[in-house]
């Protein structure tokens, strides 16, 4: 039988150091090499261009070795035992068979096994023609193999496993993945980058060497961090066939681990504002339409941590202004004697504030605070920022810097964002230097253009802009034409990253959606909302593989708009979870970092004030 396997140069070491010098069987390997250069990373050119040449490999090896079988495989796998028989015997009575990409019941298209007939031929052909939209073969090859009715597809045996196919995650070369019983071929996928695939191979091989007892360990420890059950994905292999997408299993097994029990969310702290800023919807109160306007309560705070345990840093911001929530200084209490990491980084405005509060920021280690603070002076901030007081912003943050100070702590670390508009832009200078003089950085972020309204003071002097922004644009159309993406595309990732809930408990999802919610988190429990249907398709409208319905959230946003027309749709590879502080940093920082500082202080505070 032959294997046939294609390569490109940045992954020669792959192909001679795992795939080759692993394999078992006697195949009739036929290599390929794809002369293009690279690093070979997801979605960049020569990814799609070695994708491009496998996909007509592919189809060339059909029409060559017609009614015969053979097996074709990425060279990022490894192989622990023969593999042959058990691809003849998956293959009886169907014309491809596929190792399980992921729980949701996908292919994958790194190892496979095909008869060459017409069907397949088809199959590829079409692959082959979406391709050249698409640039993803995978999402493709699924689409078109459930397409087609006289397809006979299936699935090869679990011992046939990826890095995500008992848990649809990205994973680094030292994370955890689910080792199967009596594992025969693993595929390095579910990673970015060589070094990380040699890290898991290496990892697979520790793994599966050091016999049963160590894998599992190591299966234990993968369930304790992901709560996985594994059970399902083993029964969806040995169906005869592979479920349809309206009948694919249930979303409970679709996206479960880091993706249902986040450890980042936002949680908006408040939805209401005192400002008037002319194309924010808060001001216009179509917020509090939509989603009311109101505070997270410090009872609804504790029930959420109490009932979220693994939940370990929050952004409190969104649409409202955090400092305006009544509960503020006792949540920042709360929080920090659970060790839970807060920050406020999409922006507060810090017009009004108690000093009280202000300290609490600092004395209860709020991480981070950005501040948007779009001009260096009160006559020209407040042309955006309507009914805001500059001089009290600055002073709020001067005392903030004495707080820090006397409790000798980094927390927070600010950050001044600034929004470039064609009234303040010659400003930005100075209050880039106000910024270093208060210690905070500095952040241009380009004008919301026509997000939410008509553009607002559009900039004038686009090359100063597209210099500070540092991205070459002045404006977010003209990022988009540029990328060939949103400027705000990532806020999308936030459905799988870091879920935002409204004050009241529903779950919204991301920072942009106010039209409708996923489930209410204080009643349902996050873990449920987000395994539920409704979460579940918008996710696979985010990644294109399926159309937004009437029902969609996204329907209505400008950001699902430009994917369209761009078919710029969320990669695997851009979810990768963010690093949150371990449970021993955050006790460190909050018990032993600042703690003899902090009561050292504020023993000799108030012995000071007593005199
Ligand atoms: S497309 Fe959907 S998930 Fe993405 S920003 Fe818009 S509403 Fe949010």
């Amino acid at each position: 039988m032959k294997l046939i396997a294609v390569f490109s140069a940045s992954h020669e070491t792959l192909k001679d150091q795992w795939f080759l010098r692993t394999l078992k069987d006697d195949y009739d390997v036929r290599l390929r090499r794809c002369d293009v250069r690279g690093p070979g990373s997801y979605m960049q050119e020569d990814w799609t261009q070695t994708i491009l040449f496998k996909c007509e490999t592919i189809i060339d090896a059909i029409q060559k070795y017609w009614d015969e079988i053979f097996v074709y495989s990425d060279v990022d796998v490894a192989f622990f035992g023969p593999t042959k028989s058990a691809v003849l015997e998956s293959l009886a009575g169907k014309d491809i068979v596929c190792q399980l990409d992921d729980p949701s019941g996908n292919l994958c298209t790194g190892f496979l096994a095909l008869r060459a007939n017409d069907r397949t031929l088809r199959l590829w052909q079409q692959v082959r023609r979406a391709l050249e939209r698409e640039r993803r073969d995978q999402i493709a090859f699924n689409r078109v193999a459930r397409e087609m009715d006289d397809l006979r597809v299936g699935y090869l045996p679990v011992s046939f496993f990826g890095a995500g196919t008992f848990a649809a995650r990205h994973v680094c070369g030292r994370q955890r993945f689910y080792v199967p019983d009596n594992p025969v071929m693993f595929h390095a996928n579910f990673t970015i980058g060589i070094p990380n695939k040699m890290a898991l191979l290496t990892q697979a091989e520790r793994i599966i060497g050091n016999g049963a007892s160590v894998r599992r360990v190591n299966n234990a420890l993968f369930y304790m961090q992901t709560r996985t059950r594994t059970s399902p994905v083993e029964a969806l292999t040995r169906q005869d066939k592979i479920p349809k997408r309206s009948e694919q299993p249930s979303p409970e097994v679709h996206d479960r681990g880091a993706f249902t029990r986040p450890r980042s969310v936002t949680l908006d702290l408040s939805t209401a504002c005192q400002l008037k800023c002319p194309s924010c919807p808060t001001a216009t109160g179509a917020i509090a339409r939509s989603i009311g306007a109101g505070f997270v309560t410090l009872a609804d705070f504790k029930k959420f941590l109490r009932e979220h345990p693994w939940v370990s840093d929050i952004e409190l911001s969104n649409w409202g202004e955090v400092f305006l929530n009544p509960d503020l200084e006792q949540i920042l209490r709360y929080a920090y004697r659970r060790h839970v990491v807060l920050r406020i980084d999409n922006g507060a405005n810090l017009d009004r504030a108690s000093n009280r509060v202000l300290e609490a920021l600092v004395k209860y280690k709020l991480r981070s605070l950005s501040c948007s603070i779009d001009g260096a002076s009160q006559e020209v901030y407040s042309v955006y920022r309507v009914r805001g007081h500059f001089d009290r912003v600055i002073a709020h943050l001067r005392q903030i810097d004495r707080f820090k100070k006397k409790y000798r702590s980094p927390y927070p670390a600010l950050r001044w964002q600034f929004v470039a508009f064609g009234h303040n832009q010659h400003e930005i200078s100075k209050a880039r230097d106000m910024a270093r003089e208060l210690g905070m950085d500095f952040y241009l972020k380009l004008s919301w253009d026509d997000l939410y309204t008509e553009p607002f003071s559009p900039v004038t002097d686009r090359n100063a802009i597209a210099r500070e922004s540092g991205l070459g644009v002045a404006d977010r159309r003209a990022y988009e034409t540029k990328f060939g993406r949103s400027y705000i595309a990532s806020t999308c990732h936030q459905l799988w990253l870091r879920p935002r809930i409204n004050f009241d408990g529903r779950l919204l999802g991301c920072s942009i959606n106010h039209w409708d919610d996923f489930g209410n988190v204080f009643a349902e429990g996050l873990e449920s909302v987000l395994a539920g249907d409704k979460m579940q398709q918008t996710k696979a409208v985010l990644m294109g593989l399926r159309d937004a319905g009437e029902d969609s959230p996204c329907r209505r946003c400008q950001v699902y708009a430009s994917r369209r027309r761009h078919n710029a749709w969320v990669t695997p590879d851009e979810l990768i979870v963010p690093p949150v502080e371990s449970p021993l940093r955050r006790w460190a920082t909050n018990t032993i970092l600042h703690r003899p500082f902090t009561a050292l202080e504020g023993l000799s505070h108030r012995i000071r004030s007593a005199l």
